[in-house]
This record gives C-alpha cells, sequence and structure tokens, in this order.
C-alpha cells in the first residue's frame, strides 16, 4: 500500500511541460476547488480587487497554491493560477507576473540593485532587444551604478555601417568599435573580480534578439560563482522553458516579456519573472511590484493562461518551421544574397553552445536573413544601374521585402500564432548611425503557425517584388 501510494506521489509530481501547461500543478481529480466550489474547469476571472473577511479579521479566498488573497493590487487568484504554471514550467520556487517585459526588467533593477551602494555594478550585453538595452544604460547613469558592457557573442560576426560583412577573431579585452566589441562575458567578470568589484547583476539575453548570440548560461553560473559575483537574470523570451531552462543550470532569476511567446496570441502585454530561490533579492523585487504597482489585470491573466495552454505545441511546430525555413533559404538560390542567422544551423557561429543549451534539437522560431550588399551590387550591374550601393539602398531594398512578403505581416513583436518580417534597422537605429548595433541589412522572422511551404513562398514574392523594383 505504502509503494503504491510512494508511486502515485511520485506520478503526481508531473514533469512533461504539456501536462503542466493544461493543469497546473494540481491534480484534476480536485479541480473542485475555486472559491465557489462550482468546480469550474476553466480558471474564473476573478474581477474583484478586494476579498471579505471574517469576524476574526481572516481571509478565506485561496489562490490554488493556497495562497490567502486579500487585494488584487499585490495577490489575484486568477494572476496567481497563472504565475502557479509558469513556476513549474521553469522549475522555479516562485513566480511574479506584471504589466509587461518592461516592467520586469525594472523590477529586477529596483529590486536587486537599487539601494545599494556606490560600488553598484551591472553587467549587460552589447547587443539585445534595444528597449531593455537603452533601459538599463539610462537606469544605470541616472543612479550613478557602473554599467560594464559585454559582446555576447565572441568571436563574432559583426556587420559595418555599409553593412560589410566583419569575420572578426580579435584577442578577448580589445575593443574594436564602440560596442565593446570582443570583450567577452567571461573577461568581463574577471576583470571586474581583478579590480576588486562585485558585480551586483549580470543581465543575458539568449538568444539575443535579433541577432540571435547565445549565451552558454553553464559556462557563466560556473565562472560569476567562482568570482563571488551577484544575481545572475536572464531575459529567456526567446527560448521558453519548452526549450530551455535557466535556473536548472543555476541561474537566480528568469524574465520573460509574456507578450511574446508565452502569450503567443498577440493581445496581452505581460512580463513575466521566476526565482530559483526565494531569497532577499526576490523579497525586494516582490516589494517593488507590490508597491510599484506594475501589476496585471485579472483579464490579462486569463487571456494569457488561455494562450499558454498551448505553448509547447505552438513553439515545436514554429521551432520545426524556422529550420525547416533557415535550411531551405541556405539551399535555395532566390536567397544566396542573404546571410541566414538561426541558431539552430550548423553554420552559427555558437550552434555547438546552443546545441549543448537545446537539447532537444528544437532552436526556437526566431530568425533573420541579412541581405549581402555586393549581391545587391550584382543585381544593380545586371540590370545596368549605375553607381555604388549605399546604406540607403540596402534599408530600402529590406524594407521593399518586408513589405511585399505574402503571408507574412510587416510588424513589430514576436512569438505569435501569426509570422512576423520587421527590418530592425529602421526602427531602432538613428539613420546613417555609425556602428549600428543592428545590421543595416538584417530582416527579423517570428516563424509563426502558418504552413511553412507558404512562408517561403511569401519571402520568394518579397523577394522578387524587391528586385523588380530595381
Ligand atoms: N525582452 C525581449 C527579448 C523583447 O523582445 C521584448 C519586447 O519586444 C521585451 C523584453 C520587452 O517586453 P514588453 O514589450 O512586454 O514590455
Amino acid at each position: 500500500m505504502r509503494c503504491l501510494e510512494r508511486s502515485l506521489t511520485h506520478r503526481l509530481e508531473m514533469s512533461d511541460l504539456g501536462s503542466i501547461l493544461v493543469t497546473g500543478k494540481r491534480d484534476p481529480a480536485n479541480a473542485a476547488r475555486d472559491a465557489h466550489d462550482l468546480g469550474s474547469v476553466i480558471e474564473p476571472i476573478y474581477t474583484s480587487t478586494t476579498f471579505a473577511r471574517d469576524e476574526n479579521h481572516e481571509l478565506h479566498v485561496r489562490s490554488r497554491s493556497g495562497k490567502s488573497v486579500c487585494y488584487s493590487r499585490p495577490d489575484n487568484p486568477t494572476v496567481a493560477t497563472c504565475e502557479e504554471i509558469l513556476c513549474a514550467l521553469e522549475d522555479g520556487a516562485d513566480c511574479a507576473l506584471v504589466s509587461s517585459g518592461m516592467a520586469a526588467v525594472n523590477a529586477v533593477l529596483e529590486g536587486v540593485v537599487g539601494g545599494g551602494g556606490d560600488e553598484r555594478c551591472v553587467l549587460a550585453p552589447t547587443r539585445g532587444y534595444f528597449a531593455v538595452r537603452a533601459f538599463l544604460k539610462e537606469w544605470c547613469a541616472s543612479r550613478r551604478v557602473n554599467l560594464i558592457e559585454y559582446d555576447p557573442d565572441y568571436p563574432y560576426v559583426a556587420y559595418g555601417a555599409e553593412n560589410e560583412r566583419l569575420v572578426v577573431d580579435c584577442p578577448e579585452n580589445t575593443p574594436k568599435n564602440g560596442h565593446n566589441a570582443g570583450v567577452s562575458i567571461y573577461n568581463c567578470m574577471y576583470n571586474a573580480a581583478h579590480y576588486g568589484k562585485r558585480i551586483s547583476l549580470i543581465w543575458i539575453e539568449s538568444p539575443a534578439n535579433p541577432t540571435w548570440d547565445v549565451v552558454d548560461l553553464r559556462r557563466v553560473v560556473q565562472t560569476a560563482r567562482e568570482l563571488g559575483h551577484g544575481c545572475i537574470c536572464v531575459d529567456s523570451t526567446v527560448m521558453t522553458p519548452c526549450l530551455v531552462k535557466p535556473l536548472t543550470l543555476g541561474c537566480d532569476i528568469v524574465m520573460h516579456s509574456a507578450t511574446k511567446y508565452i502569450n503567443g496570441h498577440g493581445d496581452v502585454v505581460a512580463g513575466a519573472l521566476v526565482t530559483r530561490e526565494k531569497n532577499e533579492n526576490w523579497r525586494k523585487i516582490l516589494h517593488v511590484r507590490q508597491l510599484g504597482g506594475a501589476v496585471l489585470g485579472s483579464f490579462d491573466a486569463y487571456l494569457l493562461l488561455r494562450g499558454m495552454r498551448t505553448l509547447d505545441l505552438r513553439v515545436e511546430r514554429q521551432s520545426e518551421s524556422a529550420l525547416w525555413l533557415a535550411r531551405s533559404m541556405q539551399e535555395s538560390d532566390m536567397f544566396n544574397g542573404f546571410d541566414v542567422l538561426y541558431i539552430g544551423l550548423p553554420s552559427h557561429l555558437q550552434h555547438d553552445v546552443a546545441r549543448r543549451l537545446f537539447q532537444e534539437g528544437l532552436y526556437g522560431g526566431m530568425l533573420s536573413i541579412v541581405l549581402l550588399p555586393e549581391w545587391l551590387q550584382g543585381q544593380w550591374d545586371a540590370k545596368g544601374r549605375r553607381g555604388r550601393v549605399g546604406l540607403g539602398d540596402l534599408v530600402s531594398f529590406c524594407k521593399l521585402v518586408a513589405t511585399r512578403s505574402t503571408v507574412w505581416t510587416c510588424a513589430t513583436s514576436l512569438g505569435g500564432f501569426e509570422s512576423l518580417i520587421e527590418h530592425r534597422y529602421s526602427v531602432e537605429c538613428a539613420p546613417g548611425e555609425q556602428n549600428p548595433h543592428v545590421p543595416a541589412g538584417l530582416l527579423r522572422l517570428s516563424v509563426g503557425l502558418e504552413n511553412k511551404e507558404d512562408l517561403l513562398l511569401g519571402l520568394e514574392k518579397g523577394v522578387l517584388a524587391a528586385l523588380d523594383s530595381i
């Protein structure tokens, strides 16, 4: 009998992502535990901002994890259900949902770094989602926090202002341009330790949007622990817990723009934080959320929950389609004017790191293609056009591909069921910027759930339409 109990207990500790996404950590047999005991199978939307106390001033409404609920800013049962599932997916100790991905970044900065002394130090990448990078810079500057920037991809492929491809193999520690290129995350950690500085927060975005640099999380954890540095926070928006779980590798906090894959339906803006330990940093992060007030509403939490149920199915399909598209474009004459940046391709400089991290053989649904100026020049020459292809020509050609591709929508954001394409240089960089952090010829592709052959055909139409315009 005991044996049977033990095996049942073991079986109820679900490890399969699909099962966690559908049932959370609860046993479906006990589903009748909503506040009114109606046995509702679908999580109700608790719109109430407040919850009644009894004659002893005690609270009775509890979230599914047993947390008592008092007021909907710190705790709402619909939000809590969503948090419990995300926490289980990431193998974390606790989860906090906030009103956007940027609110999550803010909560980590305020909670982990804010309030410290003058010697505070943050380590952040030179490439990655531009609003996070801009915010990290502004936040650190306004609070006199020392921001050290590392190159997330070393050795790396860089693209100069004219989009020429530079394969750089410089010794670590030799900044080659304004982006501290060539200084690896490890070197930054060693340098800081050498000068007696403890890094309070190590910020990682992997793969980094939109060039998809991958960071070896295991090696970062090992080095940071060896040198006594602080909190490692990973923006895992693009990886999702379906592909990599940074907390199981020893990272401290995982952050998501839940607006993207977690929701997957383009109708909610939300952020998520999951912690490996309920420690002092986490307590301060929850405090920032509670008093700063950037919480998620119950309607949004409901939509997020609904979107999340199919996360693993979507990510699997999107990863398979992205790999197929990347390979097809690499082999197709139509795309021989483009570099294909996809971490699932052996040609990606960090494919080996990715292969060790992404153990299921799935590499996610994000990739980029980078137009090569020499190819465009060849097309110009063939059509008898005079002159050299310049930055403006690259930009115009890419914008045409983005807007003329069928099936793909030219729009910001990523990770939804619909495929999106965008020319990130036009969105992120000042016109004519020297040393742009995004190659001028880069088109970012977020692969959705459409048929993969249709997606390829749609892109081919975009390239043909752009070629027609030359
Ligand atoms: N992190 C990454 C990698 C992102 O792509 C984004 C948004 O695009 C964010 C953070 C910010 O998230 P949100 O737009 O939900 O505030």
